[in-house]
């Protein structure tokens, strides 16, 4: 008979009262280790009734602003305003966020590819199937703090698919709005989310955000201070943390709305990209989006890449090395507030 039960297990208990730190124990046996776990940093911070929120950062090894904000949260939780219970996992997928890798290092898993997970799979999977089957049905809300990584630039961003159902669909925007980040988009139609950990959310009844605070690789300051200031007013929107009576009042963000597949520039050629548009910019239908250069073929004009859909720059490609099938840019439509 199949295992369909965990095989993760952990010595931190999601019931008990207080601040908890500890791991998920990832089974891995190497020949290094036979007998071996790979630990998954997890606290729990509970403090009586209330809702209880799933915190995500790391779910990509190489997205490091998310990873910073859950580590800074989780050190000085202040327990006392807590009304329910907050699950943090500051680098959920621990193999890749040691190597500084968008996936694991250890069996290539892309965790927010692999959901709903297997049991008896891989390292990833088995976190992911950890994660589905554990921790989402214990909790009402799950905030996933994502950035571009290595390969991809975002203007500072919280995002979400929006759900259809309008209920449902108000309330992820009541997520928008208190984290408010500079700019918040809304992406239409799931596009394989079924796979991701948004998938897992929406079987389960689980409110889901997640963001883009940056990439390249890199720390954004600016990202990373307006969401250390938003993950407050987020908490506080959700019920899971108590207000003093002199919250900010949350900045105003601009939305987009995206349509995946039209709005992505795709690389049709191999070479040095040489961008003609910034991050933030306007763009209209089938205006140039760059130029393409052959190093091996210098004196060959380069391939013009041009922009499908108009809109607003929301990413671009940070390597300037492009080879075919690399995705270049992503617009949206501005939206009125
Ligand atoms: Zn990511």
């Amino acid at each position: 008979m199949t295992n369909t039960a965990t095989r993760v297990w952990t010595d931190v208990n999601l019931e008990k009262e207080g601040v908890q730190h500890g791991y998920l124990r990832v089974p891995h046996s190497t020949n290094d280790s036979g007998y071996g776990w790979i630990p998954v940093p997890i606290s729990v911070v509970r403090n009586g009734d209330g809702p209880s929120v799933l915190l995500m950062a790391g779910n990509h090894g190489d997205e490091y602003e998310g990873q910073v904000l859950l580590m800074k949260f989780l050190r000085n939780a202040p327990i006392e305003k807590i009304r329910g219970r907050i699950i943090i996992l500051p680098g959920v997928n621990a193999p890749a966020v040691a190597a500084g890798h968008r996936v694991s290092p250890i069996d290539g898993g892309n965790l927010n590819r692999l959901f709903p997970g297997d049991p008896n799979g891989t390292p990833t999977q088995m976190i992911a199937h950890f994660i589905d089957s554990i921790l989402l049905p214990e909790v009402r809300y799950c905030f996933d703090f994502h950035s571009g990584g290595y390969s991809s630039e975002y203007i500072p961003a919280a995002h979400l698919v929006a759900p259809d159902e309008p209920a449902l669909r108000e309330e992820a925007i009541g997520f928008l709005k208190a984290f408010a980040m500079p700019n918040s988009i809304l992406i239409e139609g799931l596009m394989g989310g079924d796979l991701r950990l948004l998938g897992s959310c929406r079987r389960l009844g689980v409110g889901h955000m997640s963001t883009e605070l940056g990439g390249a690789g890199a720390f954004s300051v600016d990202a990373f201070r307006s969401a250390e200031s938003g993950l407050p007013r987020l908490l506080r929107h959700v019920g899971v943390l108590a207000g003093d009576g002199h919250e900010d009042v949350p900045p105003v963000s601009q939305f987009y709305r995206r349509h995946p597949a039209r709005d992505f520039v795709y690389a049709l050629a191999t070479g040095v990209f040489e961008p003609y548009v910034k991050l933030g910019q306007t763009v209209a239908d089938g205006d140039v989006a760059g130029a393409i250069h052959f190093t091996e073929t210098p004196w060959r004009e380069p391939e013009i890449v041009r922009f499908k859909m108009g809109g607003t720059v929301l990413k671009r490609r940070a390597p300037a090395r492009t080879k075919i099938g690399d995705c270049l840019f992503t617009t949206g439509t501005r939206l009125d507030n």
